[in-house]
């Protein structure tokens, strides 16, 4: 009677192992990226920003980053003030 309780016991625990083993083998390519589910962090790339030259608000994106610094476009980042 003992063995057949063990037996099951073992039929459980092998059970419970595959389980476990299984579980955090997340598809490939959905879970890739933690917290992209909550929406928002695809947003991120697209923040405002305001240019260093004419304080003009322009998308991350479309601007232009020279020296440390943000610009609305490539003219405002390579010129400078002489004018
Ligand atoms: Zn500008």
């Amino acid at each position: 009677m003992s063995k057949l309780l063990v037996f099951l016991l073992v039929l459980f625990v092998i059970y419970w192992v595959r389980r476990v083993l299984s579980k955090p083998k997340i598809p490939p390519g959905s879970g890739s990226r933690p917290g992209a589910q909550r929406g928002g962090e695809t947003q991120a790339s697209t923040r405002m920003l305001s240019c260093q030259r004419c304080g003009v608000h322009v998308p991350e994106s479309e601007g232009v980053r020279y020296g440390g610094e943000f610009f609305c476009c490539e003219a405002h980042a390579r010129g400078r003030d002489d004018s």
